[in-house]
Order: structure tokens, then C-alpha cells, then sequence
């Protein structure tokens, strides 16, 4: 009878759905999974269904779903002090703040927004700002990386390096340079790892030479590429980009929207390759999303570029929801959890032991390359080992049905360029066991078996 229930309230909502949603993406999406239930790294659809969530949502539920400590300290906020603007202060942001600081493991102040595409708005507007104030104003232009996803506005998806998701949307923000990223196994300056120089992070110095350092205000990046393909860089590469950036006054900016908070096996991505970042961005795991919440830290001397002399130089930048006291106090509560129950550790060995369980897929025809950083993974796949043609678009999507009929959502990277969208991801939640993984090998070790029969 309770399924009786259930589908006549499926039919009826996914009537009113088609008739009055506008879905992420593909707009009119005719059959949605509505999710009405989720626990630990596992969620239920409206048909009893349930699923281990190898993406956490959108690479977000950093501490796996269900966690009444995080519903306990946004409502016991909401119930005290509801809302007020961050042009003043309140408790719950002030020591989110201070905890942001601690995790960065240096001094910054932090920046609260809604999102992570805000957060990196507000990067590039303190970036220009900060060398106005500095005498430089003539400082403007970005450096990204072809394949990076930084957000859906005008300015982060200018900084965005995926054709595909900024056709029909330009003319966007001008003054954003793309460079080549550091994909060893197609590496773009035709070289092998260990024999190469170091190309891809040495074009920066050429870019920034060429353009005019005085032209340039920051460079932009993720540690690892994540929705571009999970595109792992070699331990060299970041401080090599950290030592060209210092040489000619360009500002860092590391985007840990999806590497920060635990994700990395450390508490921010960046902390993997020893580098400082003048300013960092965050977002999903800030809250493991249970509510929006997003920020921009901005290291102390930058940052005091603002107040030179004790003159309290405007950063004309406001945003109504930003630090929402609930959020705030969700995400310190989130960032707690992780301590105590030591997650980052965890995400880090949860990371090592998806890893070894996969390694059978590196013999599988359609599998060129495997990388992962922490507890994220992205398999490449392709027709062709030898040639390393990537995979048709219909071979992903048959595995990822093969793996959702048998109770495992995973992802692949978003719309790239046409011909490359052929990497598989996997992102789970902390929470998930050994026991978890376990099913995790075993759903894509028949999945893959009957890719080609
Ligand atoms: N930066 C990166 C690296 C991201 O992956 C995303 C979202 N997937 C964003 C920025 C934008 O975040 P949001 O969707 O919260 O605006």
C-alpha cells in the first residue's frame, strides 16, 4: 500500500514538476529522480530506491548526509538571531572566520558569499582592486586553464576554460587568458613527464611576459581540475606557478570549491603542494551543503591594502544573504565534526583505499588513465588504448547507467570540448565504510564487464 502512496505522489508531482520547474541544466528534465531521503553517503528516491552517492550531490556532502548536529546548530541559530547584514557583524561569522583562518593556517580575513561562482566574483574584484590600491591600477587580466570550471556568472565563467558552457552566453567578462593545463597523459606540449621542464607551469612566465606584467592582475586555479576531467597536477607544478606569480606582482588565486574541506586528504587542496595562496575561494564543503554558503580569504597583507594608513578604503561589494548567521553557524559545527572525528585523515585513506580496489580497471580496454587527489577520482576513458582516442559519448553514458540500475550514481566531467567529455568521476562522501568502497568495485567491475558484450 505505501508504494501504492508512492506512485500515485510520484505521478502527481512529476506532473506539477514538468509543468512549473526549470531543472539545472537540461531544463525540461521529463523524469527526474526526487530524492526524498538520505543517510550517511546513501539517498532514497520517491520509489523506496536507495543509492550510494558517489558524487555527493554535486562533489558537496563532504560529511554524508543525516548529520542532526549540523539541522541542530542552523536552527538553535535561526531561533536566537535570525539575520543581520555582514556590513556589521555577528557571533556565529566571526568565528567561522576565525576557524577558516585556522584551517588556512595563516592570517587571512574572510569574505562570506552564497556561492562558489560569487566567491571567485569577489576574488577577481579584491584582485583588481588590490592594485589600484597599489599604484598598479593598469593590472586586469586573469590567467586560467583550458578545461577549468570556475562558476556560472559573467565573470566566472569568463574565467571558465570549457567552450561549450559559454556559447550563447557571450560576449561575457573581457580580460580572461587561458593557458594549457598540466595533463601529463595528454600532455598538450607534446612531453613525458620527468623529461618536459615543467611546460605547462612555464607558460605562465610566457603569457605574463608577453601580455605586459603590468597588465596582469592574477592567476586563477583549482589544485586539481576537478569538473574539467580531474586533471592531477604533478607536486612541482603549483609552487613552480607560486614562483612565477611572485616574480612579476601577480596575485594567486586558488579556487577550493570542490578540493577544500577535507576533500584533498588535507583540509584545503593547496596544502598538498606547500604553496601560500593570496586568496582562496570556497564553497560546497563549507557546509557539506546543507545550507549555501560561500568565502573568499584574503591574506592579511592584501587585505590591508584596504585600510592603508587606517583610512578604511571601500570595497564597494555587498551581497544581502552572504555569512547568513545559520549558515555560519551550520558550517562552524560542519568544520567541528571534521575535527573531532578526524574526517580529513579519513577522506585521505578512504581516497588511498577506492584507489587500490579500482586498480583492476587499469587493464580494461576502455580505461587509459586513472587519477585522484584525496578522495576524488576521475577514470579516462577510450576507444583505443594505444591511440588513447577518447571514449564515444555513449560508452560513459552506458556505464553510468550500469551502475545507477545497480544502486551507484557517479559523474563524468562536464561538457568540454566535443570529443573529450570521457572521464568518469567519483567523489563520495566521508562517511562512506569499507564496506561502501567495497560495493563501490564491485558495481563497476560488472558494469565495465558488460560494456562490451
Ligand atoms: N569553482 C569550482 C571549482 C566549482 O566546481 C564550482 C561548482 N561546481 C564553482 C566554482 C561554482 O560554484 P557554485 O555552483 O556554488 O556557484
Amino acid at each position: 500500500q505505501d508504494q501504492q502512496i508512492r506512485t500515485v505522489d510520484k505521478e502527481a508531482l512529476l506532473e506539477k514538476d514538468r509543468a512549473h520547474m526549470w531543472h539545472h541544466m537540461s531544463p525540461f528534465n521529463p523524469n527526474p529522480m526526487i530524492v526524498t531521503e538520505a543517510s550517511g553517503s546513501w539517498v532514497t528516491d520517491i520509489d523506496g530506491n536507495k543509492y550510494l552517492d558517489g558524487m555527493s550531490g554535486l562533489w558537496c556532502v563532504n560529511i554524508g548526509y543525516g548529520r542532526q548536529e549540523l539541522a541542530d546548530a542552523a536552527y538553535e541559530q535561526l531561533k536566537e538571531m535570525a539575520y543581520f547584514p555582514l556590513t556589521q557583524s555577528h557571533v556565529p561569522a566571526i568565528k567561522l572566520s576565525e576557524k577558516v583562518s585556522e584551517w588556512l593556517g595563516d592570517e587571512y580575513r574572510v569574505f562570506f558569499s552564497n556561492s562558489g561562482s560569487e566567491a571567485n566574483e569577489v576574488a577577481f574584484k579584491i584582485a583588481r582592486q588590490y592594485h589600484h590600491q597599489n599604484g598598479e591600477p593598469g593590472r586586469y587580466k586573469f590567467i586560467s586553464r583550458h578545461r577549468a570550471y570556475h562558476g556560472n556568472t559573467m565573470g566566472a565563467l569568463a574565467a571558465t576554460g570549457q567552450s561549450i558552457r559559454k556559447q550563447k552566453y557571450e560576449p561575457l567578462a573581457p580580460g580572461f587568458l587561458h593557458v594549457s593545463p598540466p595533463y601529463c597523459y595528454r600532455c598538450p606540449f607534446g612531453k613525458t613527464y620527468g623529461n618536459c621542464n615543467l611546460e605547462c607551469a612555464q607558460v605562465y612566465d610566457e603569457v605574463i611576459n608577453w601580455e605586459g606584467a603590468g597588465s596582469v592582475a592574477a592567476v586563477i586555479m583549482e589544485p586539481t581540475i576537478t569538473g574539467g576531467g580531474v586533471i592531477v597536477p604533478p607536486p612541482e607544478y603549483m609552487p613552480k606557478v607560486r614562483e612565477i606569480c611572485d616574480k612579476y606582482g601577480v596575485l594567486l588565486i586558488v579556487d577550493e570549491v570542490i578540493c577544500g574541506f577535507g576533500r584533498s586528504g588535507q583540509k584545503f587542496g593547496h596544502q598538498n603542494f606547500g604553496v601560500k595562496p593570496d586568496i582562496v575561494t570556497m564553497a560546497k564543503g563549507i557546509t557539506s551543503a546543507y545550507l549555501p554558503l560561500s568565502a573568499t580569504a584574503v591574506r592579511a597583507e592584501i587585505a590591508d591594502k584596504f585600510n592603508e594608513q587606517g583610512v578604511n578604503l571601500h570595497f564597494r561589494h555587498v551581497n544581502t544573504f552572504g555569512g547568513n548567521p545559520a549558515a555560519c553557524a551550520l558550517a562552524l559545527k560542519n568544520l567541528e565534526l571534521m575535527e573531532e572525528e578526524q574526517m580529513i585523515e579519513r577522506a585521505g585513506r578512504l581516497g588511498e583505499e577506492l584507489r587500490e580496489k579500482l586498480a583492476f580497471l587499469e587493464e580494461h580496454p576502455n580505461v587509459g588513465d586513472i587519477r585522484s587527489f584525496g578522495f576524488l577520482m576521475g577514470i579516462e576513458m577510450v576507444e583505443n588504448r594505444d591511440t588513447k582516442e577518447p571514449a564515444a559519448p555513449d560508452k560513459l553514458a552506458k556505464i553510468i547507467g550500469a551502475c545507477k540500475k545497480r544502486g551507484l550514481i557517479i559523474g563524468r566531467n562536464g561538457d568540454t570540448v566535443p570529443g573529450f567529455n570521457n572521464v568518469l568521476t567519483l567523489s563520495p562522501p566521508f562517511s562512506t565504510t569499507s564496506e561502501d568502497i567495497n560495493f563501490i568495485a564491485q558495481v563497476l567491475r560488472e558494469a565495465f564487464d558488460e560494456l562490451n558484450q
